[in-house]
């Protein structure tokens, strides 16, 4: 246990030293009554931050949480944490009212001021790019206006957020296309808990793969039009497979990059 605790009044239950309680704490007090007035104050604070009009779906979640979040932003974080796929959904569905700015084609670049992604493992993210970037107020992700609270419709008829430049939706899609290994515990359930590859039971050690590896999406397919190409880093091109099966996929796709190498050398 880290030294320290016992002056926070937290842990002395583990045989450090009874605290000094303050005057207004009964000795009694559990953790589960500290947590109730930690959340009666939650409540409190977000009931008074709250606008007259905030998505019903995402405030009652918020009031169910074991921590009841205390802002109108974070609640809406934590409702986008909790649904990555839908957050996910959303974010797509954005970038298609977008579409791909003009004269915009998917590169690579080292040039990290570039807004360029390094690797091909990075979605392409055209208004990440400075050059093509919309501004405050715009998400980098999709293109679209932000508003109040890094929500993606002007519930408030506020117009846009200047000082935002990401939906809340659009973070958690973000850190699911270049992770989405974090999310492996949901993609298990959705297969049932059967190996993508094999339809045999998965094993704790499985993996999350691309079926169509990324290096192919770059090699093959980089011309197709942008959003559609986004559709490489979600859910239909994502499968959680056995080690041993991802060991044989990944031999059997650097073969096939070897062999293709070989092609393009003859026939250069
Ligand atoms: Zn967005």
């Amino acid at each position: 246990m880290a030294a320290g605790h016992e002056h926070l009044g937290l842990c002395w239950h583990h045989g450090g030293q009874k605290p000094q309680l303050g005057p207004n704490v009964h000795p009694m007090s559990t953790w589960q009554e500290r947590k109730a007035d930690i959340n009666r104050r939650a409540v409190a604070r977000l009931t008074r931050a709250l606008p007259k009009i905030f998505p019903p779906l995402v405030l009652a979640r918020a009031l169910t949480r074991p921590f009841v979040p205390p802002t109108p932003r974070l609640a809406i974080d934590s409702y986008w944490r909790a649904h990555p796929f839908r957050a996910d959904r959303l974010a797509r569905a954005l970038a298609a009212r977008s579409g791909a700015p003009a004269g915009w084609t998917w590169r690579l670049g080292d040039d990290r001021n570039s807004g360029m992604p390094a690797t091909f493992r990075s979605p392409p993210a055209p208004y990440r790019e400075r050059a093509y970037a919309r501004g405050p107020g715009f998400c980098c992700v999709c293109g679209q206006p932000v508003y109040r609270f890094g929500w993606h419709a002007d519930l408030w008829d506020a117009g846009p957020n200047k000082n935002a430049i990401w939906h809340c939706a659009c973070v958690i899609a973000w850190q699911f296309w270049n992770a989405p290994s974090e999310q492996a515990r949901l993609l298990r359930r959705l297969q049932a808990r059967r190996c993508g590859q094999t339809g045999s039971r998965l094993w704790k050690t499985a993996e999350v793969d691309h079926r169509v590896p990324l290096f192919r999406v770059w090699g093959e397919y980089r011309d197709a039009p942008w959003p559609v190409l986004l559709d490489y880093w979600d859910l239909p091109n994502l499968q959680v497979i056995n080690r041993d099966a991802h060991l044989a996929k990944c031999a059997t796709e650097a073969g096939a990059r070897r062999a293709a190498r070989a092609l393009a050398a003859e026939r250069a």
